[in-house]
């Protein structure tokens, strides 16, 4: 059977003599791995197609035990990893992030539009750690894990911005102040600015945030939080599907 689908490639390794294995996050099938015979062999448009960071079409058989690409018609090359090393390296953090933290064969149209974007704007923005980070908290969102940054993870009430806010990884958002006078060891001090910016960030086009950029000090406070709830929940998914599939 041959299929034909849209795709971003994510990794791509070198195989045997001359071939190469390659992620792909499709648009209709989900992330897939496939195989591309004799590539290496000859320079070609087939070759470059394969490289990280490519969106192209892909005409794959599907194989017994691993998928064959027949044919690809590139539609956007993000990044020539040898002009743009800084771009190609942020561009390169954004298609881990999703082969970390997807299962191969779950079709998500909202996250492959995402990464098409945040490929796409970080050609042009002045920015590019802005909007990578801006394109993991909307991951996490359309992944599940929104954020809270309104709401008390603890007790629901209403959170009035103050200068030094508390925030909650492992709750997964903002604790009030009430609560965070109980126990302040297991939260995190932010900064108001964090709060007010995470809120923006959650629900604003990356072709906006594209055009913007903040102080350096707000970018370190923005970038420690954006790991350690990356690593946090990335960590957790794996967790649950490894329980999920162990039922
Ligand atoms: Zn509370």
């Amino acid at each position: 059977m041959l299929y034909r689908t849209e795709g971003i490639v994510l990794k791509s390794i070198e195989y045997g003599d001359a071939d190469k294995i390659v992620t792909i996050y499709t648009k209709n099938h989900g992330k897939i791995q496939a195989i591309a015979k004799g590539v290496r062999k000859t320079k070609s448009k087939f070759g470059s197609s394969l490289e990280i960071l490519t969106y192209a079409i892909f005409l794959i058989y599907k194989g017994k035990n691993i998928d064959i690409i027949s044919q690809t018609e590139i539609l956007e090359s993000f990044f020539a990893a040898s002009k743009e090393i800084a771009k190609f390296a942020f561009g390169s953090n954004c298609v881990e992030v999703v082969n970390k933290i997807t299962e191969e064969g779950e079709v998500n149209l909202g996250l492959f539009f995402l990464l098409k974007e945040v490929l796409h704007y970080l050609k042009e923005t002045k920015d590019p750690k802005l909007l990578t980070l801006s394109f993991k908290w909307q991951t996490l969102v359309i992944l599940g894990y929104k954020p809270s940054f309104d709401r008390c993870c603890m007790c629901n009430s209403k959170i009035e911005d103050q200068k030094e806010m508390f925030f909650s990884i492992n709750e997964g958002g903002v604790i009030c102040n009430k609560c965070s006078s109980k126990d302040k060891r297991n939260y995190i001090q932010v900064s108001l600015y964090f709060i007010k910016l995470g809120r923006k960030l959650l629900i604003t086009p990356l072709s906006i945030i594209s055009k913007a950029t903040i102080p350096d000090v707000r970018m370190r406070e923005l970038e420690k939080l954006t790991d350690l709830f990356l690593a946090y929940y990335s960590d957790k998914s794996f967790k649950t599907d490894g329980f999920l599939k162990s039922l």
